[in-house]
């Protein structure tokens, strides 16, 4: 007789930085749910743990990317990746959430029951057969209630890279910084595998990668050049915030913590909200910021300044300045063409310049992706994230049972991780206190009035937009990119409102209580 899958009451997608941030809030707030966190790779981190690039770090500060509970305690707040990883992987530690954590197990697809209430999910686990090379993969079917998708925004297995003519005769090295080469040290650490000394090289792009990768190659590269085909707005901020640190060391950590986190959340709001209002009078101030740290003689119009209005696409953050020291010292370049084609030695541009080059890597970018890249299916209806809308930002509707994080793109990611997951548990909460056992956002009466995500012209971005879900005209179907207004809506506002439907009471007998999801903008294709 087949026995019956195992059952948990939340079941989290991912072990990054949104997936512990989800353990904690549950183990905190919802103490007697059941829950199991599934990862695909064999570590805690997400982000923080695939991205091994030379110089890797945070270009939000930590104080608002920290999470709410736990103090960042580093003096630096633009952080080295490694120490992010570290900060996630302690806190799953110190909280006892890497116990219910299964590491390898990919979730390939789940199917919602309104009959049973229920999400089935199937995963490939993935294990080492006898010999280390092999790997053997196994199908794991679990059921939960509620399913919590903290899979990030961007697919895994590989980078957004484009076609670049004649890419193939290249004789040189060519890396993409999401498939960085890595060896392992005797003690477990994980070293930069690329080897790059006195090497020319070219870095095409212009965006947080490559503004983070041309300083720290620049260190022992014969020289790195940066290929942008238009610039970027890139802004020197203190590695270390010496407020912060200082009331660290004046009164309780979790007390400073705070009071810094506030700071930068104020800060970060009237810049954006000074970018929204005056763009000109931020664009020249940020310019002009730039060219006084480059010198008189630097082509700033030209490399510095881009098209766009500030806040249009995510700013470069750049600690104390490093990549324009790169550029003085004469280690780094910026060239700013247009790729004609790939040659043996390297790039012939536009302009009929050649760029010579050893390695050249391809910051061009992630390739975003909804939910982890699984199959949804409600009532075996296949659900297509395109056709539906996003409620709160959070769920979707006609999705039972059913909440993702998506963070901020112009602030930090935690600071609506955080709210999310307060959120998902008040819900969790009412939903036992009515003595219901499905939520489902219902957009009866609402239609798509935009993306999901609003004016911002990030390629990575405008690739995706089509195939996520819709924002509708009015609340609770809009997405911001506000904290303040997220802390209104997820955090002081009721969580009955009049976009979910409750249903399936726990007393009765399910045959009798099924109230299948009603809404309409659930889209088949099977
Ligand atoms: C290079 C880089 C730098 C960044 N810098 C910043 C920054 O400075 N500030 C900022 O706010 N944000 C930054 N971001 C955004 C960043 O992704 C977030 O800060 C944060 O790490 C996201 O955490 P997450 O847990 O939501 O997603 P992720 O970190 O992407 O973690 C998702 C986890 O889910 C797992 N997963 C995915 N799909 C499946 C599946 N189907 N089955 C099982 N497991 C799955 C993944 O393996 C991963 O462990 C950066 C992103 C990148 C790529």
């Amino acid at each position: 007789m087949a026995t019956a899958p195992e059952h948990f009451d939340v079941l989290i997608i991912g072990a990054g930085l949104s997936g512990i941030d989800a353990a904690h809030h549950l183990q905190k707030f919802c103490p007697r749910k059941s829950y199991v966190i599934l990862e695909q790779r064999e570590r805690i981190g997400g982000t923080w743990d695939l991205f091994r690039y030379p110089g890797i770090r945070s270009d939000s500060d930590m104080l608002t990317m920290g999470y709410s509970f736990r103090p960042w305690r580093s003096p630096k707040t633009i952080s080295p990746g490694e120490d992010i990883r570290e900060y996630i992987t302690a806190t799953a530690r110190d909280e006892g959430i890497d116990r219910n954590i299964r590491f390898r197990h990919q979730i390939k697809r789940a199917e919602w029951s309104s009959e049973t209430a229920t999400w089935t999910v199937e995963a490939v686990k993935q294990s080492s057969g006898t010999d280390k090379n092999d790997i053997c993969e196994e199908q794991v079917i679990l059921t939960c209630n509620f399913l919590f998708c903290c899979a990030g925004y961007y697919r895994y297995s590989a980078g957004h890279l484009p076609e670049f003519p004649n890419s193939s005769r290249f004789k040189g090295q060519m890396i993409h910084p999401q498939a960085w080469p890595t060896e392992v040290s005797a003690s477990g650490k994980t070293l930069d595998g690329l080897d790059y000394v006195g090497k020319r090289v070219v870095v095409i792009g212009s965006g947080a990668t490559a503004v983070t990768l041309v300083p720290a190659m620049a260190k022992t590269a014969a020289h790195v050049t940066m290929l942008q085909r238009s610039p970027t707005y890139v802004i020197s901020a203190p590695e270390k915030d010496r407020i912060a640190n200082f009331l660290r060391h004046i009164m309780p950590a979790m007390w400073a913590y705070r009071l810094s986190r506030w700071k930068n959340v104020g800060f970060m709001t009237y810049i954006y909200q000074l970018s929204q209002r005056f763009p000109n009078f931020v664009k020249k101030g940020i310019i002009k910021k730039a060219s006084k740290q480059l010198g008189t003689d630097f082509d700033v119009d030209t490399h510095f300044t881009p098209r766009y209005r500030p806040w249009e696409q995510r700013m470069c953050l750049i600690p104390d300045a490093d990549m324009f020291e790169a550029i003085k010292s004469g280690r780094a370049s910026v060239v700013t063409d247009q790729i004609e084609t790939f040659t043996e030695k390297g790039i012939q541009l536009k302009s009929g310049k050649v760029l010579e080059a050893d390695i050249i890597v391809t910051a061009t970018g992630l390739a975003m992706q909804a939910f982890g890249g699984m199959e949804l299916t409600v009532d075996k209806q296949r659900v297509d994230p395109s056709q539906v809308l996003a409620y709160k930002g959070v769920m979707m509707s006609g999705v039972p049972n059913f909440a993702s994080v998506f963070g901020y793109i112009n602030a930090s990611w935690t600071l609506k991780a955080d709210l999310i997951c307060n959120y998902v548990c008040r819900l969790l909460n009412f939903m036992d206190r009515k003595g219901v056992r499905q939520v489902t956002p219902n957009s009866v009466g609402e239609s798509p009035a935009a993306p999901f995500v609003e004016n911002f012209s990030s390629g990575y971005i405008q690739r995706a937009l089509a195939s996520w879900p819709k924002q509708g005209q009015k609340k609770p179907w809009r997405v911001y990119q506000n904290y303040f207004r997220d802390t209104i809506t997820l955090k002081w506002t009721r969580v009955d409102d009049e976009g979910l439907d409750f249903s399936n009471p726990v007393a009765t007998s399910p045959q009798q209580s099924v109230k299948p999801a009603k809404d309409k903008q659930l889209a088949t294709s099977n």
